[in-house]
């Protein structure tokens, strides 16, 4: 077994209307009357009710961002940019709200600010120097994960890969289930579906150990009560899920679906949520038991996903698609062991690809 030795997230706030105390929470980070604090908020919310619930004070900077696309380097680079332009010193805090997009525009953020050049340069494991600005996660859709776990996954013109370190980790995390109320029941269900298949990676993956374990059977328990029951506090619970979920791949890894789906979001900048659905729906040889129950949850929830989607690649995007999804090792180690690479060939991989 593999020892680590990872950072977790130091504070957490949870309950409906903890959004409430956000403004408490941050009045300890105001040192003086030069202190301010950066607001990066999903576009959609704009406008809307949740926007002037912000704790937002005069010298702050609220910037709404959009996540049309799954964050991109250029993206992350230029929002960094705009901070130190705000001003001469950091701030003394980002705060990130809205879903994993924007989580992990926060977390990059708050890296960027911190250490030299460009987000693209720090893509993989390890390589962050510095500390980040203090900064807080605030999901408004749960399932991703990202509010617990040391990545921020980031696309640059080669590749999608994750800003992986202990310094990515969030300071404070404020899980307001109210926040989940507005997500339409597709987005839901494709971001409430990447929990359900990280613990379904999790669980089957050789990286499997008492603590992944622990973490990933409960996050599948509370994916079953919201998606295959008529129950009750289905938010608190997607949202306990998506932590615990994210909890679970921390001392494990993901696998083959989050592998493709990968190459999916790069080459036909599918949102992570929906490329997972797709991949997964062909995974019946390695998740036998997880896609039936899977497709289960698809029909009894009304979902329907697109079909035919690699019918229109050309080779060139079908052999950078692979590359992507080769990159990522640790995901096919965990799920195939070490002989991963004389099972999973290129070949294979076309072959899944075509069949989505
Ligand atoms: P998202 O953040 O990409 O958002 C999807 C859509 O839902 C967007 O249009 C957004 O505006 C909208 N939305 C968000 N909250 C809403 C709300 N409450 N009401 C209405 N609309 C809302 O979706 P996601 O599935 O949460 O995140 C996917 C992203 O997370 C990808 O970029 C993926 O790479 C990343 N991710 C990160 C990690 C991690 O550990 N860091 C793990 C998995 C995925
Ligand atoms: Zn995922």
């Amino acid at each position: 077994m593999i020892l680590r030795n990872f950072k977790t997230v130091s504070h957490i706030s949870f309950g409906r209307g903890c959004f409430e105390r956000l403004d408490e929470i941050l009045a300890q980070k105001r040192k003086n009357s030069n202190s301010f604090i950066v607001f990066l908020v999903d576009d959609v919310f704009s406008g809307g009710k949740l926007s002037d619930r912000l704790p937002v004070r005069s010298h702050d900077l609220l910037s709404y961002v959009n996540v049309d696309n799954e964050p991109e380097t250029t993206y992350i680079d230029a929002l960094t940019d705009k901070i130190r332009a705000f001003s001469d010193h950091l701030p003394e805090g980002i705060i990130g709200i809205g879903g994993g997009s924007t989580m992990d525009i926060a977390k990059a953020v708050s890296l960027m600010l911190t250490n030299p050049g460009s987000s693209k340069e720090y893509q993989g494991w390890d390589l962050i120097k510095n500390p980040a600005v203090y900064h807080v996660g605030i999901p408004t859709l749960s399932g991703t994960g990202a509010e617990a776990s040391r990545t921020a996954i980031l696309i640059s013109p080669e590749k999608k890969l994750g800003i992986n370190s202990d310094f990515t980790v969030f300071d404070q995390i404020v899980l307001d289930p109210d926040l989940l109320s507005g997500a339409p029941s597709h987005q839901r269900f494709h971001t409430g579906m990447d929990c359900y298949i990280h613990c379904i990676e999790s669980l089957s993956g050789t990286y499997l150990n008492a603590f992944s374990r622990a973490y990933g059977e409960k996050a599948l328990d509370l994916c079953r009560e919201v998606f295959l029951e008529d129950g009750t506090d289905t938010d608190e619970k997607l949202m306990m899920a998506s932590y615990f979920g994210g909890m679970s791949i921390a001392y494990s890894q993901v696998g083959i679906c989050h592998a493709l789906s990968y190459g999916l979001s790069y080459a036909l900048k599918l949102h992570h949520g929906i490329g997972n659905c797709i991949a997964f729906n062909q995974l019946e040889q390695y998740y036998p038991a997880g896609v039936r129950e899977f497709r289960f949850m698809m029909k009894k929830q009304g979902i329907k996903l697109p079909r035919d989607i690699a019918k229109d690649i050309d080779d060139d995007k079908m052999e950078k698609m692979i590359n992507v999804a080769l990159m990522l090792e640790p995901l096919w180690e965990n799920a195939l062991g070490a002989d991963w690479q004389s099972i999973m060939t290129r070949d294979r991989i076309r072959e899944l690809y075509q069949m989505m």
